[in-house]
């Protein structure tokens, strides 16, 4: 089943009471989803829905549309906090993505210095140099990592790649040396006969060794909030996700954002 789609490469901005005035961008179709990962809970939808005109939108005509907007913006004197990269998929997927992420910074301190640029990635591209590389030029570097035990990260995020592991996306985002947030999703469920819960005292136990081998400057814990395509998902209430943060943050000595 399809859920929400962006139908432009720059939507927004909207306003959140978590990040403020958010501009969006969305590096893949607007009209399909393009992900490394097909997660039950996405709220694009499942990957089955295809990648409508597959169109991906070449970084001089992203420049020119987010210049356009932010020159807009700028003279209604509208608020703007924050950039975000989100959309129909995985973002760094995008075959110039680091030089998109220059466009924008550029523009961002042209129009609008005082803005983060904040990118949510799945971090199933964040090996490849050219990623990493602008990764770590944003200000808000947001990685996925929804469970440090393979057999559960597969169930949840449903990897294109066959051989893709917990262990390698851990060893890949303790190479960014701290200078990352990773953001995990916590929920419970059941999908083609198979139950999963990554709140269990094990999965939480293996996720702050992994949180503490990454050295992460934050961890962001959420949990479901819209729509999503599997219908056997259970959201965790915001008092366990609580008291989870307080564990990991006691067990690590990272920081840990709930939301
Ligand atoms: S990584 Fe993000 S865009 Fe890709 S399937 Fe998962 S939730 Fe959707």
């Amino acid at each position: 089943m399809q859920t929400v789609l962006f139908h432009s490469t720059i939507f927004g901005p909207i306003h959140s009471r978590r990040l403020g005035v958010s501009l969006g961008i969305n590096l893949m179709p607007d009209n399909g989803k393009i992900c490394s990962f097909d997660c039950l809970y996405c709220e694009a939808g499942f990957n089955a829905q295809g990648h409508g005109d597959g169109v991906i939108v070449p970084h001089e005509e992203v420049k020119r549309m987010l210049s356009e907007k932010l020159a807009a913006m700028h003279a209604e004197n509208h608020p703007l906090d924050v950039i975000t990269f989100s959309g129909n998929g995985e973002p760094t997927l995008h075959p110039d993505f680091d030089l998109v992420v220059d466009h924008t910074l550029a523009l961002r301190d042209r129009f609008y210095p005082n803005a983060r640029v904040s990118v949510l990635s799945n971090s199933t591209m964040a090996h490849r140099p050219r990623v990493r590389a602008a990764l770590l030029r944003v200000d808000n570097n947001i990685l996925k990592l929804d469970s440090a035990i393979t057999g559960t990260l597969r169930q949840i995020n449903r990897p294109l790649a066959p051989d893709f592991t917990a262990e390698h996306v851990i060893e890949t985002l303790a190479g960014y040396n701290g200078k990352l947030i990773v953001q995990t999703m916590m929920l419970s469920g059941e999908y083609d006969g198979k139950t999963f819960d990554n709140t269990t005292d094990t999965e939480i136990d293996a996720l702050a060794d992994a949180y503490r081998r990454i050295q992460p400057r934050e961890v962001m814990l959420y949990s479901l909030d819209r729509e999503t395509p599997a219908k056997t998902l259970t959201k965790i209430p915001i008092e366990r996700l609580r008291e989870i943060g307080q564990h990991i943050e006691q067990a690590t000595g990272i920081k840990v954002q709930v939301n």
